[in-house]
């Protein structure tokens, strides 16, 4: 399998095809961005630790029978995995209460949800990614009822694997979001990248946050968090 040319330049991550049709290979950038574009920076080391923890995460997912893009790691910035067309949805589950939930409906960060959310964003930079209900995605022809209905059951699934496993590394899986896509055969699966650009987390005992918070809020240390993620994770 060889890598052919670049198909598209993201704002975290490059992907290219391959001489396998179904196969792509992305490649985790340093670059990081928030505020809806606004704010651009670099997170020194970034590309390979969100490589590196994603592949990870995806590897126990699939061992607890969720289906993801995941095939082979090949350097430390470099994947190979399943070529699938988008769902153009954003799909956020929380557990507690942070971001733009608590600053959407006035509350403070850190209410503990006696159950998951389970929020969706039409994927349009353009629109800036605008909230959106399921009866809005499937007006909006993104995903059919019954596809949305299998996204909101693997994310479900996702969030159970993910706390427990997170909990025991002493960490707050706080919220995340998710990307879904589908494959030649029309399978949905698990895309796109599980990180601390996509999650936010927090130590469990100090509340410390790990996590791209850290470049959002100007509030220092960002490599340490994301080093410190690596180590739980991998330890190393
Ligand atoms: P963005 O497009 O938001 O700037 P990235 O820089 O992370 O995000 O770019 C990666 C792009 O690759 C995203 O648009 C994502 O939806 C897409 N993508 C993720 N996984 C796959 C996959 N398995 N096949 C095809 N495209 C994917
Ligand atoms: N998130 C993401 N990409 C986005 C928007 C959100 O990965 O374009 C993640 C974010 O890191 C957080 C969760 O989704 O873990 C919920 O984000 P929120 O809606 O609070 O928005 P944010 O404050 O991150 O813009």
């Amino acid at each position: 399998m060889k890598k052919t040319v670049q198909m598209y330049e993201g704002k975290a991550k490059k992907v290219f095809a391959t001489d396998d049709p179904n196969l792509v290979i992305v490649s985790y950038k340093d670059d990081a961005t928030a505020l809806d574009g606004l704010k651009k920076g670099s997170i020194s080391g970034k590309g390979a630790i969100n490589n590196r923890i994603s592949n990870y995460l995806m590897q126990i997912l699939e061992k607890n029978g969720i289906k993801t893009h995941y095939v082979k790691e090949i350097s430390e910035n470099e994947t190979v995995v399943k070529k699938v067309s988008i769902v153009p949805l954003e799909v956020i589950v929380r557990n507690i209460s942070a971001g733009h939930f608590a600053s959407r409906y006035g509350v403070e960060e850190g209410i503990v949800f006696d159950e998951p959310t389970f929020e969706l964003s039409y994927k349009n930079d353009d629109l800036h990614d605008p909230l959106l209900n399921v009866s809005h995605a499937i007006a909006l022809k993104l995903a059919t009822k019954e596809e949305i209905a299998e996204i909101r059951s693997m994310a479900l699934k996702i969030n159970e694997v993910l706390k427990a496993y997170f909990l025991n590394l002493n960490i707050k899986l706080v919220d995340f979001k998710l990307e879904f896509g589908k494959t030649s055969n029309g399978e949905i699966v698990l895309a796109d990248e599980i990180s601390p650009d996509t999650c936010r987390f927090w130590d469990a005992a100090t509340n410390e946050k790990l996590d791209k918070d850290r470049f959002r809020r100007d509030m220092g240390g960002v490599e340490d968090a994301y080093n410190e993620m690596i180590r739980r994770v991998l330890g190393n």
